[in-house]
């Protein structure tokens, strides 16, 4: 982790020179110098360091750092005492690639003027700190083993409250700047520290305090030379997308991105780092760090979005050149049973697009030999990259096959079908298409399409004779001309294909002159009312529980309970039942909200955690529909969390 500091050695231009410790701030070594030398003014000391008698110290970065790296005898490098001894390498992955080497030019060879402001450390400045920050255990610990203590890196970045190694609480240093002349450099005494009276914090944060802590020495220990803002927005959308939070052409969804994000942090963290998010804000941080902008974003929110999407920072890092894609690198191999290189990587054109429902990624994959086929990603296996999902083109190479298969002439169509690794339907499908129908052995075509429309013909006469039947058991005393007039379709089919079958299930004819007084007379409608009402209330409790959901309408009571016609024709005569139905009926919206409570109860059941992005995912609802809704969910959410027995009978 300790990158290599020391170039060859140079006549030593000072006659010492205190090493800086392990995180020691440049500035800290420096005021100890000026302790060792014995010097009064520091003026004196500024001079032998910097060869000028007026330069502003500077507590976390400095200024001029390749005259004092010159002056202190080449043992360390500019670059070595900026990336060990100052807290640059906190902020450098994060500022814009353009921006670094002007950066450390200023840093290097000028006063610092300006420089905070450039770096974001003003400008964006989060729980900034006034003081000098250290850590009692720390202080301790450098006591014992060199005899004094110093003013570490790590204690003194915004937004770190603890110590990464010890897990405490950092505490104040009593002077500070404001208490001492404006060329001082402020000494860390023993005899100043509070060491004894330190408490381990309990605050609930500890965790994730810590987490930045950790996070935050982790990159003032690497050498991201070559991360920059750019690089990191990049990564960013990768890891978005791969949580289902951009769309495929790579926007991001930035509501449900906040949303995630402040379930996962809540808010009032959020307030403690000084980071809150105002979602109609169009320049809140998280959008502007996950958008490719300007802007400079401060690391303690890097850390925090980081953080939220990977746990571990140093994979973030390690896998930072790692571009995602759903079904892997290209190439990808051509499942086109018929060319020569069926199941070899040849193919290079991929265009990943978004299940209309499910939201998962659909790979079109495209071969030069003109087959394109299309799967649901992403791939799990190495085997997943052999699934067809769907043929959307056979292709010229395919085509080509095909006709020289049929201008052969021996081929039935089973075989053919074999051979070019398709149905039989497919087969004459494009032997029509390319005219060469009738080269088909004919015997195996009349046969198949014979055996087609003969079972064709078997379900449809199923499905009349069934409505029929059902329309008359649900139907007590109805009259053959109320059957024509509901069943117009089967009543036509069924006269022309099985006129025996009508004849013998038909109700019994009315002679003209009886039929109505004789209708009034046998239907009792309040009965009949009752009747129904206890059907389609058994039913609805029924549709309410099926595994896969059915929206409540009209139709699908209708349908389910063979009720379907008289609800439609009758049901002014039927008040309690229009009025039940009324009410359990469902809108679109009704049935989405109904859909997102079973996924929201199932999870509570598992125990697992709710996301509201998942929700929606698993319902298939579009995000403009799902914004709609989305209060109420969360609302419904809400009371559960707080476990309200309501939720629990759901
Ligand atoms: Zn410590
Ligand atoms: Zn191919």
């Amino acid at each position: 982790m300790v990158k290599k500091c020391i170039t060859e050695e140079r006549t030593l231009m000072l006659h010492f020179f205190t090493d800086p410790y392990k995180d020691e701030l440049i500035y800290s070594a420096i005021s100890r110098y000026h302790y060792y030398t014995g010097n009064i003014d520091f003026k004196d000391t500024l001079e032998e360091l910097f060869d000028k008698r007026n330069i502003i110290p500077s507590l976390e970065i400095g200024s001029n750092i390749e005259v004092l790296a010159e002056n202190i005898g080449g043992k360390y490098t500019a670059d070595c005492l900026i990336n060990n001894h100052t807290i640059y390498p906190f902020y450098s992955p994060f500022l814009p690639k353009k921006r670094h080497k002007q950066i450390l030019k200023e840093i290097k060879f000028q006063d610092g003027k300006g420089l905070y402001a450039k770096i974001g450390i003003i400008a964006g400045s989060i729980c900034s700190k006034k003081h000098i920050y250290y850590c009692p255990l720390c202080a301790k610990e450098n006591i014992e083993k060199y005899g004094e203590a110093y003013i570490h890196r790590e204690h003194q970045l915004q937004g770190v409250l603890l110590c990464h190694k010890h897990e405490i609480e950092l505490k104040k240093y009593p002077i500070s700047k404001m208490d001492v002349s404006r060329l001082e450099y402020i000494r860390v005494d023993a005899k100043s520290l509070d060491l004894k009276d330190f408490r381990i914090d309990k605050s609930k944060y500890q965790d994730k305090l810590l987490k930045i802590a950790k996070d935050a020495y982790y990159l003032l220990n690497q050498d991201f030379n070559n991360i920059s803002k750019e690089k990191i927005a990049e990564n960013y959308k990768n890891l978005l997308y791969e949580r289902g939070l951009t769309t495929s052409s790579g926007r991001v969804k930035q509501r449900e991105l906040y949303e995630e994000f402040i379930n996962f942090y809540g808010k009032e963290f959020l307030e403690l780092m000084e980071s809150s998010i105002d979602i109609e804000d169009e320049f809140n941080w998280l959008k502007v760090a996950t958008r490719d902008e300007e802007r400079t974003v401060h690391p303690i929110r890097h850390l925090l979005l980081i953080n939220f999407l990977r746990d571990d920072i140093s994979k973030f890092f390690k896998y930072i050149n790692y571009q995602y894609n759903p079904f892997g690198k290209a190439p990808w191999p051509c499942l086109n049973r018929v060319a020569d290189h069926y199941k070899k990587k040849v193919v290079r054109t991929l265009n990943i697009t978004q299940d209309y429902k499910t939201r998962v990624p659909v790979g079109t994959f495209i071969c030069s030999c003109g087959f394109v086929y299309s799967r649901k990603g992403p791939d799990k296996t190495e085997q997943d990259k052999y699934k067809i999902g769907r043929i959307k083109s056979f292709g010229f190479t395919w085509e080509n096959k095909l006709k020289s298969l049929l201008s052969i002439r021996k081929y039935g169509v089973r075989e053919i079908s074999r051979i070019m690794s398709c149905d039989t339907k497919t087969v004459i499908k494009y032997a029509n298409r390319l005219g060469l129908i009738s080269s088909i052995n004919t015997e195996f075509k009349v046969c198949e399409v014979e055996q087609k429309s003969r079972e064709l013909v078997t379900t449809v006469e199923n499905k009349y004779k069934n409505d029929v039947i059902n329309f008359i058991n649900s139907n007590e005393g109805c009259t053959r001309q109320q059957l024509r007039n509901n069943l117009k379709k089967e009543y036509i089919w069924l006269y022309r294909h099985d006129k025996p079958w009508l004849k013998n299930n038909l109700p019994e004819s009315i002679p003209r002159g009886k039929r109505n007084k004789s209708e009034n007379n046998r239907v009792d409608w309040e009965k009949r009312d009752n009747e129904y009402l206890k059907l389609i209330k058994e039913k609805n409790e029924i549709m309410l529980r099926l595994a896969v959901p059915v929206r409540i309408t009209k139709s699908s009571i209708g349908k389910s309970t063979g009720l379907l016609a008289v609800l439609e024709k009758t049901i002014n005569k039927l008040p309690n039942t229009e009025k039940y139905l009324s009410e359990i009926i469902e809108s679109v919206e009704e049935f989405q909200i109904r859909r997102c409570k079973n996924i929201i109860n199932y999870k509570i059941d598992k125990g697992e955690s709710i996301r509201i992005w998942e929700i929606q995912r698993i319902a298939g609802i579009r995000s403009e529909a799902f914004g709609r809704i989305k209060f109420m969910i969360l609302e419904y959410i809400d009371s559960q969390n707080k476990g309200d027995i309501w939720v629990k009978k759901q």
